[in-house]
């Protein structure tokens, strides 16, 4: 288990993570979210053994995170770090030599990693010459050459193609299965809602959301009415509850304080014609975050 106790990180004077706590476990995914400055790579890093916390405790099954461990961890970095002179063969032997592994165990592990993604073409050829997304395909690679215990995945699918993002999504999760644990972070809710069923929003450092995307979900209490048809929209604006309402392509998204208010709001559209479509559902994890977030900048 990784374990965060009261992390704090100062910079100088400037304070870049605030009392950060959070666990993750063999098999979680976990998502560490954010608006951009919000002190997610000062997290990373952290984890990483790469900075020192100002205070507080980090430990990886019971161990503090140093050199003697960091064997057992992946990171994918959001930007690019790549030799890009090096060819994909000679690259994978620079990372998995770090990782302590022999050249054996990394070729043959790279074979078997080309292969599932598609391009084992690419074995010698220099990462200068790979497009965009097949250069991401190596980084990701080569994080996760050690099969790394934990892995720190940020913007993993940046340049990828649907297809690809299918195949690197299959990976984490399998990965996860086999019982590592995975922390992700992305600016894509939609990604982080399908993978992560635990997560942390920071916020200048602060954590302003934590816990299980169901729990998180349940408190947030709104809900989302999606109705097709011929409907009394003015007497549904006036229905108490009811928060606001979009149309959308050829429906309306009706926003109501919480699932109570569906009885009078289904009232109201079973008087009307052409019902098609009466769905209630939860709110996205981006709705809930940009509320949240929102919410933060105003206090
Ligand atoms: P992004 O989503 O934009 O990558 P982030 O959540 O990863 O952002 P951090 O890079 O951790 O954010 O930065 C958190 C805060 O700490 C920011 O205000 C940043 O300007 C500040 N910061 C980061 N590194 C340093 C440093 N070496 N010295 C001083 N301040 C820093």
């Amino acid at each position: 288990m990784l374990k965060l106790e009261n992390i704090t990180k100062y910079y100088g004077d400037f304070l870049a993570v605030d009392n950060l706590s959070f666990e993750v476990k063999e098999g979680e995914i976990f998502g560490l979210l954010g608006v951009n400055g919000a002190g997610k790579t000062t997290t990373f890093r952290m984890i990483m053994g790469l900075l020192e916390p100002s205070s507080g405790s980090i430990s990886l099954n019971g161990k503090k995170i140093d050199y003697s461990v960091t064997d057992n961890i992946g990171f994918l970095t959001e930007e690019r770090s790549l030799l890009t002179k090096m060819t994909v063969k000679e690259q994978c032997l620079f990372y998995g030599t770090l990782k302590g592994m022999d050249e054996e165990q990394i070729l043959s592990r790279l074979k078997e990693l080309l292969e599932k993604f598609g391009i084992s073409e690419y074995y010698d050829k220099k990462i200068k010459e790979l497009s965009k997304g097949n250069q991401q395909k190596i980084q990701f690679i080569t994080a996760i050459i050690n099969s790394p215990k934990l892995l720190i995945l940020d913007e993993p699918f940046s340049g990828l193609d649907p297809f690809n993002v299918e195949l690197f999504k299959q990976e984490i999760v399998d990965m996860a299965k086999n019982g590592s644990m995975i922390i992700f972070s992305s600016h894509r809710m939609e990604h982080v809602e399908l993978f992560c069923k635990k997560l942390v929003v920071l916020m200048n450092g602060k954590s302003v959301l934590d816990g299980y995307l169901t729990d998180i979900k349940e408190k947030y209490r709104k809900k989302n009415i999606l109705v097709k048809g011929d409907i009394d929209i003015e007497k549904i604006k006036n229905i108490k509850g009811v928060i606001e309402i979009n149309e959308k392509a050829s429906e309306y998204e009706i926003k109501i304080e919480n699932e109570d208010v569906k009885e009078d709001v289904f009232k109201v559209i079973s008087k009307g014609k052409n019902i098609t479509k009466f769905e209630v559902e939860e709110p996205s994890l981006n709705e809930i975050f940009v509320a949240k977030v929102g919410e933060s900048y105003e206090k």
